[in-house]
């Protein structure tokens, strides 16, 4: 069980990763369906700097990326987002405008 933000969260442990050593690239973070702090604007996911922990937007697919906060530079850790994003994703909705088409009920 782990403790996000003062609540505690349930996960199998196949889904944890334990590191010894801090990042060493801005991770990739899918956003939280219930996020409040970050702009809408940042889309689906965003980057977390690993010098300073600062949160940013993602602009396009960069390898780089100085931070704002800490003025490190780093790489984008695209390849482990690649990697465990996908399973964390919901199915993938309809574009805006479509809804999927659904069987008549019979009664
Ligand atoms: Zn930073």
């Amino acid at each position: 069980m782990l403790d996000v933000n003062r609540t505690p969260v349930t996960l199998p442990r196949t889904l944890l990763e334990t590191v010894t050593v801090p990042p060493r690239r801005w991770s990739v973070v899918l956003r939280p369906r219930d996020a409040v702090c970050l702009p809408r604007d940042w889309g689906d996911r965003y980057l977390t700097c690993p010098g300073c922990r600062n949160r940013a937007p993602t602009r396009g697919h960069p390898l780089t990326l100085g931070c704002p906060r800490c003025g490190g530079v780093y790489a984008v850790g695209w390849d482990e987002f690649d990697l465990t994003a996908h399973a964390a994703l919901p199915p993938a909705l309809p574009p805006p405008g479509q809804t999927p088409r659904q069987r008549p009920v019979l009664r």
